[in-house]
């Protein structure tokens, strides 16, 4: 793992993330290259998921692809 919050920006970019989840990584993420470039690279993917599901809210069922992406990218 190359950083402990890097799952978080997945789940944020998802919407996933609420409260006070939210607001700690949000507040982390403005110091936090890593994470930022992680909710970057993840929006487009975010994007084009829901572009696949029009009619699917990006609740489990996007969250479960998402992290099985971030699995296969852990070695990065
Ligand atoms: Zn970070």
């Amino acid at each position: 793992m190359h950083h402990e919050l890097a799952d978080d920006a997945a789940l944020y970019v998802v919407g996933a993330l609420t409260g006070a989840d939210k607001s700690a990584f949000e507040a982390h993420l403005s110091q936090c290259a890593v994470c930022m470039a992680e909710v970057r690279e993840f929006a487009p993917v975010v994007e084009a998921l829901a572009a696949a599901m029009p009619n699917a809210t990006p609740e489990a069922r996007v969250r479960r692809t998402l992290m099985a992406r971030l699995s296969a990218d852990s070695s990065i």
